[in-house]
């Protein structure tokens, strides 16, 4: 057995190879401790982690309330089932309710879920509006909704999905940000248009207002409804507290995880008006949906964000982080919201950097050839962007 006294990188790796199946294209490093803005490898190196669990350990590793919250309900209970009611379930999802302005929540256990539960929410919505076809959903190119069925087929990049078809039906893509493609593909057949407020896993887009604009508009005008997936924007990450409020409006459906538990596997969608109401007994369900430990954890996390103006620092790091990676040599566009920021380069120096990056003790995530993205935790401090930015010029 390996216990972490006595690690031996090599022979972990060894036995992930010949048991784990191999989903992932996984780097050469084992990790077993996390603090703050810090992972250390078996051999007790330190690195300063600026993936941060992509985007999920928004409050660092081991956050000292979210580790309370968690130890104290382990011991008090962990599961039972949704045919009970249990204390912290409605308290988490009053907490997202009023910090979000949506209606109701429905629990799950990570991004595509909450996805999934969203796709059914606005089919089941469409089915009162008496026209037997509208069942479709307009979503983004190289847009990311997570990996089940619906969500592949929702995720506007044939790479994910090539492999698996028949995908589900019902699903149409126009470019990102192409208002004409949107106002030409929304029609009374439309129960959905889904989007990221920026678009994450394909490098850090934005959305244009114009675009979310239009997308609401049209979405009101043909009664279908209006998705956010903010499973990866959502929570601070983007320097509010949700993406949409950098554009003045709002989303009838939205979708959350990676923030939410603190490291811990939760997943929301909230919904709002006519849709908090759209599921009834039967419709939809989780065996370990909004478990107690699970919402002690979203309890705890959510609490902290809220408490230490966690969003404030992501927008204010953020922007300085901005500014100090657009003096990189070969930098052809800094982009990001918050701490939600990619660094395109004009050559195709990612993988290299990100490589090199990980042997100088800093964590970051290559996207493609050319493009770096950054998701640190919402509590990094200008300091350790510095210390980032000194390890990126070495590279
Ligand atoms: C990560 C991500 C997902 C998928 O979440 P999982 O928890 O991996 O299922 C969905 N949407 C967006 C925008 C994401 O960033």
């Amino acid at each position: 057995m390996i216990t972490n006294e006595s690690i031996n990188a090599a022979e972990v790796m060894a036995l992930d190879k010949e048991y784990v199946m191999h989903t992932y294209g996984r780097l050469p490093v084992v990790f077993v401790r996390g603090e703050g803005c810090f992972v250390y490898d078996a051999a007790g190196k330190e690195y300063l982690d600026f993936v941060a669990g992509i985007a999920v350990n928004g409050l660092g590793h081991c956050p000292p309330k979210v580790v309370e919250a968690i130890c104290k309900q382990a011991g008090t209970l962990i599961h039972t089932s949704n045919l009970y009611y249990t204390t912290l379930q409605p308290q988490l999802a009053k907490l997202l309710v009023e910090l979000s302005g949506m209606g109701k929540a429905f629990f799950c256990n990570s991004g595509a879920e909450a996805n999934e539960a969203a796709i059914k929410l606005a089919r089941k919505a469409a089915k009162a509006s008496g026209n037997p076809n509208k069942s479709n959903i307009v979503t983004a190119e190289q847009s990311f909704h997570g990996r089940t069925l619906a969500a592949i087929t929702a995720t506007g990049q044939p790479k994910y999905q090539k492999s698996f078809t028949p995908l589900v039906p019902g699903f149409g893509y126009i470019p990102y940000n192409d208002v004409e493609a949107l106002k030409a593909a929304v029609n009374d057949d439309t129960c959905a248009v889904m989007m990221e407020p920026v678009q994450g896993e394909s490098g850090v887009h934005p959305a244009t207002l114009e675009f979310l604009t239009a997308a609401r508009e049209l979405c009101d005008k043909f009664d279908a409804a209006l998705i956010f997936d903010e499973v990866q924007t959502g929570l601070g990450r983007t320097g509010k507290m949700f993406g949409f409020e950098h554009f003045g409006l709002k989303p009838d459906v939205m979708t959350l995880a990676k923030t939410l538990g603190g490291g811990f596997p939760i997943g929301a969608c909230l919904a709002a008006g006519k849709y908090a109401d759209t599921f009834e007994p039967g419709d939809h369900a989780s065996t370990f949906g909004g478990t107690p430990l699970a919402c002690a954890a979203g309890i705890a996390t959510v609490s902290e964000i809220i408490e230490g103006r966690w969003a404030v620092n992501a927008a204010e790091v953020g922007e300085y982080f901005r500014a100090q990676l657009a003096t990189l040599p070969g930098i052809k566009e800094v982009r990001g919201l918050g701490l939600m920021i990619a660094a395109e380069f004009t050559e195709p120096i990612a993988k290299d950097m990100a490589a090199k990056a990980l042997e100088n003790g800093l964590i970051v995530n290559p996207i493609g050839e050319n493009i770096l993205r950054f998701v640190p935790p919402l509590i990094v401090t200008k300091a350790l962007v510095d210390r980032a930015m000194a390890t990126l010029r070495e590279c």
